[in-house]
């Protein structure tokens, strides 16, 4: 269970006002950037001719010459315009956190933790209408290493501490789409409910299972043997169990410090993901990412709020 710090998570209409304002802003001086892009290319094959009609005064002979050397220079300008696969590998990505998929228990102390089947059918439908496409962290971490490409919309769907309803209810909902979840496993919990069987099942349906420790301690208060155990010896069981990579980490609560985040990478992990509020760029710290967590009581107006800010927001730290 991941504990909401203070009123960080609570974005303000004049937050949400302000951060549009400035995705604003920021598309228009992109579109500006593109122009002024554009018209350097465009301005190119003048400039050649330019130099073309500079040779011909100064020597006839040498204009073919001229010509052909000139031919591949403009092809070669015109090339990295002509790449918009590259641009789209470099895209944002919101990271949605969820825990618990049903109706909350009646004596629950954080009911917020709980979004019902319903709601999150309701949810993964408007982000389908919307143009999103689920995909991995895996994924994602590829794309903006210049591996492989990203969906136009891309997002990612985490699930928190492995609990049983990850498989009863998110499992079949998103299947359903075709589309991936990301398991943030927390080993001794599949002791109880969430069986090694059923978090099979989940990877055989393409679900990206990451570590999330054995036993959920704040890890910045424990020892060093402890945070080996936790981080490192953790990762070991899961790659075992599975015969998965489960290159991304998780810190319980949220909870992390330098210290820990050197913990993390001496166990070989790629990143991870925190409970910082706010859209994943890739120019976000890979062991920082910040992801938009999901409430039981979000509507689906403000569903789409959180994901809309995200994804046109990128790198805001909203609530910080
Ligand atoms: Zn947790």
């Amino acid at each position: 269970v991941s504990t909401p710090r203070g009123d960080r998570l609570t974005r303000t209409a004049q937050q949400r006002a302000e951060a549009r304002a400035a995705a604003l802003e920021r598309a228009h001086r992109q579109r500006v950037l593109a122009i002024v892009g554009v018209v350097a290319v465009l301005l190119l094959p003048v400039a050649a001719v330019g130099l073309l009609s500079l040779d011909d005064k100064k020597d006839k002979s040498q204009k073919i010459h001229t010509t052909a050397k000139s031919t591949p220079a403009k092809g070669s300008a015109t090339t990295p315009a002509a790449n918009p696969a590259g641009a789209q590998s470099r895209t944002d990505v919101p990271i949605l956190m969820y825990h618990v998929i049903n109706a909350p228990k009646a004596d629950t102390s954080l009911p917020d933790l709980w979004v019902s089947r319903e709601n999150f059918q309701a949810q993964v439908d408007e982000l389908k209408r919307e143009g999103y496409e689920a995909v991995t962290l895996q994924r994602v971490y590829d794309a903006w290493k210049g591996k492989g490409s990203l969906p136009k919309k891309p997002i990612v769907l985490s699930f928190d501490d492995g609990y049983n309803s990850h498989f009863t209810n998110a499992l079949p909902i998103l299947k359903a789409k075709g589309w991936p979840g990301v398991e943030n496993l927390q080993i001794n919990q599949t002791q109880k409910d969430l069986t090694p069987d059923k978090v099979k099942t989940m990877i055989a349906a393409g679900w990206e299972v990451d570590v999330h420790t054995y036993s959920h301690p704040d890890l910045t208060t424990v020892d060093d043997s402890a945070l080996k155990h936790e981080i490192a010896d953790a990762r070991a069981e899961i790659q075992q169990t599975y015969g998965v990579k489960a290159n991304f980490f998780c810190y319980p609560a949220g909870k992390y410090n330098t210290h820990v985040i050197d913990a993390v990478k001496a166990a070989g992990f790629l990143g991870a993901t925190t409970t910082v509020d706010g859209v994943a760029t890739p120019d976000s710290a890979p062991f920082e990412l910040p992801r938009i967590r999901i409430n039981g009581s979000d509507g689906v107006q403000a569903f789409k709020d959180k994901v809309a800010v995200g994804s046109t927001n990128p790198g805001a730290s909203v609530g910080e």
